[in-house]
């Protein structure tokens, strides 16, 4: 598929339609890059589609939806959540996957570029995941590919996937984004969740919370792009400061690969760590979500609290992965 598609705009532009596809779907052959593409009325439908793929599966498990069709999951990072609920989104819906995990034993170690491995995969597959160190890595192999791209994390760019996962276990949880406080803590620089995050829920009426070391802020881009859509936003100095009033507590990861000095990341890495203590300060109502790996953020004693929901959150990404993949294939 071309580059980004407006969600205003979406036109099917393969010239070859498989039999039984729905031209008329509107996310028909859509790529997927970025949060800015999806508006209220986009993330209604998606969250629509995705409870009916989670009453699908605790019904029959699997179903033939997507029989017939070909995923490639193409990853240069690494993936345990994202990669594998791709994958089982793909077999729950009767369709398979070609899983390139490893580029080290692929062409790509050979010094095979992203475009011709995507003109390469585009011909075995009808959509391709991507995974990427590089922003703006999916918008280019968009430009190369006839199929869609989803774009599952271009370096510290963003994550769409995911944080359309997030606001759908967000909604689930509480029943509504509006009106809430979203606390974003730890790595708020490199985790390119939070950065999807914020931008997809600046289309809703609520404030955000900003919790990070020093050298670890929420790029100014973002921001800048928050407060051009009126969304109250603070730096809070210290977590203390905001826990009472916060409805979602997004905890992250301090993303080590992207540091260039990792005496750096050693003097950052413990910044901050969510034990049964600290929520005592929480609302009895509230959540505590992380994109997962954590990596000592959150303490293990933390996971019997009703509160934690980290794990339902993954469950409520297979859904969501479902429905984004039958959406751009024409069957929802
Ligand atoms: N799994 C998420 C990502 O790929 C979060 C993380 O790695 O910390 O961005």
């Amino acid at each position: 598929m071309a580059t980004f598609v407006p969600a205003t705009d979406r036109r099917v532009r393969s010239p070859h339609l498989p039999f039984g596809d729905r031209r008329e779907t509107p996310y028909y052959g859509m790529d997927i890059l970025s949060v800015l593409q999806f508006r209220r009325e986009d993330l209604e439908y998606i969250f629509g589609v995705a409870k009916e793929m989670r009453s699908m599966v605790e019904r029959v498990g699997t179903f033939d939806l997507l029989k017939g069709k070909i995923l490639a999951n193409l990853f240069y990072e690494p993936s345990t959540r994202t990669s594998s609920s791709f994958l089982a989104a793909m077999e729950r819906m009767g369709g398979s996957v070609i899983p390139i995990n490893e580029v080290t034993y692929s062409s790509v170690a050979k010094g095979e570029s992203l475009p011709d491995t995507i003109r390469t995969l585009q011909a075995y597959a009808d959509v391709i995941v991507l995974r990427h160190p590089e922003v703006g890595s999916a918008q280019l192999a968009a430009q190369y590919a006839s199929k869609p791209i989803i774009n599952a994390g271009d370096g510290v760019g963003e994550h769409p996937t995911q944080a359309l996962l997030d606001l759908f276990t967000i909604e689930e949880e509480l029943g509504r984004v509006d009106g809430l406080t979203v606390t974003m803590l730890g790595d708020l620089k490199y985790g390119r969740t939070v950065h999807s995050l914020a931008r997809l829920l600046a289309s809703f009426e609520v404030r955000i919370n900003y919790v990070s070391p020093e050298i670890l802020p929420m790029p100014e881009e973002v921001v800048g792009e928050l407060e051009h859509r009126g969304i109250p936003q603070a730096r809070a100095a210290s977590l203390e400061a905001v826990l009472p009033e916060t409805d979602v507590l997004y905890v992250t990861r301090v993303q080590k690969e992207r540091f260039q000095d990792l005496e750096q990341y050693e003097q950052v890495k413990g910044a901050y760590v969510i034990t049964p203590e600290t929520l005592r300060r929480a609302k009895d109502e509230m959540i505590v979500m992380h994109p997962f790996p954590r990596v000592g953020e959150i303490s293990t004693e933390v996971d019997a609290d009703p509160r934690a929901a980290y794990f339902r959150q993954m469950e409520y990404g297979l859904y969501v992965r479902m429905a984004l993949l039958a959406m751009v294939l024409g069957k929802a």
